[in-house]
């Protein structure tokens, strides 16, 4: 087993920075996620760890051991990609076993050599804990695209690699078999323990999966966290928008001080900022004017029952466009103002378009960030 430490690592195409200076640990036996939108440069960064790429400058370990210039083969690492590629013509178990004859062509590929009868164990092995034990005679194209999914991993497994590397290994699968399938690689994660480093443009991929997240944008690391660390955290204003789903508004708003309370304001808002986060904009409140208000759909909800009062300082009164019954919750989109809003409520809510609603909003939760975008909390 083996971590994985990214320094100072950058890769350029030309005149495109890809990757730009990236520092990143993951810790032996961790699930890390790369997260980020389509062109970030995710997978420039793995296939440098992969050293299918190679680094403009920045150094890669796995475990101590600096990698920069060890040829791919010998980097104890496996990858599955998007498009997993199986060889059409050979069977689940010789797709398989594929990679570990490879291996009997010292001079050709340099690795060690596997008998037939230790290949037949590893295969049977990565068969048993995919569950494709019944499944080894046949041909790709006699496979759903989960269990072609599954024999691309099994690929990966027999190698017994130190790191797994992972490209958008679910892409290409339906939506209900991608959920199945993502709960599946976290149990066989638990199981081997093997250090993984896994790539995706999907934020609740991201959320479900990884022990920690490491949030891109145009080739630069924004945040690496837990997922709820990220969640309730977020750095700056990209990271708040990406991560949670629906996503959350963003208010431009104005800070008004009044009697040493702090509140935000804007066109049919006025909502008191909690003391305690308050302080954090260390008595700036004044110098800073010009802010955007973030607040999650999750944390809003109807004020039931009696109209409120000037001393609700978390309130809102907003018109109700339409209403999204999603199951358990309803999305209300919403107009207070020049604003527009999501909420999320649960789906029992009496509300109907075009009604006039008070909205509470949890202040505790909501966030601040400012002309540069990053949060004040
Ligand atoms: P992601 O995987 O996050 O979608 P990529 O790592 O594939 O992003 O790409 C990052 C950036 O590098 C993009 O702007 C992409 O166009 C560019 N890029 C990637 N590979 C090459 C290449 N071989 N030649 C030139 N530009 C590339
Ligand atoms: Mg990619």
């Amino acid at each position: 087993m083996a971590s994985v430490t990214l320094k100072d690592l950058c890769k350029s195409f030309k005149e495109v920075v890809a990757v730009d200076n990236v520092n990143l640990e993951i810790r032996d036996k961790e699930f890390l996620v790369l997260v980020g939108p389509s062109g970030c440069g995710k997978t420039t960064a793995l296939r440098m760890v992969a050293g299918l790429e190679e680094a403009t400058s920045g150094e890669i370990r796995i475990g101590d051991r600096l990698v920069n210039d060890v040829s791919p083969k010998d980097r104890d690492i496996a990858m599955v990609f998007q498009n997993y590629a199986l060889y059409p013509h050979m069977t689940v178990y010789d797709n398989m076993a594929f990679g570990l004859r490879l291996r009997r062509k010292p001079g050709l590929f340099g690795g060690r050599v596997f008998r037939e009868t230790e290949i037949r164990q590893r295969v049977t092995d990565a068969a048993n804990i995919l569950d494709l034990g019944q499944l080894l005679k046949r041909k790709p194209k006699e496979l759903s695209g989960g269990q072609r999914q599954r024999v691309a991993l099994g690929r990966a497994i027999v190698r017994e690699p130190k790191v797994f590397l992972m490209d958008e290994p679910l892409s290409n699968l339906d939506a209900k078999l991608r959920v199945q399938t993502r709960a599946e690689l976290i149990k066989l994660h638990r199981r081997l323990g093997i250090t993984t480093i896994y790539v995706t443009h999907d934020q609740v991929e991201a959320m479900t999966m990884g022990d920690r997240i490491a949030v891109m944008k145009n080739g630069v690391t924004q945040q690496v966290d837990t997922p709820l660390g990220l969640y309730h955290h977020p750095v700056n204003k990209f990271v708040g928008g990406f991560i949670g789903s629906p996503a959350m508004n963003f208010l431009p708003v104005t800070l008004q001080s009044e009697d040493g309370k702090v509140y935000v304001v804007t066109d049919g808002i006025k909502l008191r900022v909690p003391d305690e986060r308050a302080s954090a904009l260390n008595g700036r409140a004044s110098a800073v004017r010009e802010v955007e208000f973030g607040i999650r759909p999750e944390d809003m909800e109807i004020r039931q029952g009696s109209a409120p009062t000037s001393s609700d300082e978390n309130v809102f009164r907003a018109t109700v466009d339409v209403v999204e019954p999603m199951g358990a919750t309803s999305l209300l989109y919403l107009t207070v103002g020049k604003s527009q809003v999501i909420a999320s409520v649960e789906a029992e809510t009496e509300v109907q378009e075009g009604y006039s609603v008070d909205m509470v909003v949890d202040m505790a939760r909501a966030h601040l960030f400012g002309q540069d975008e990053q949060a004040y909390f």
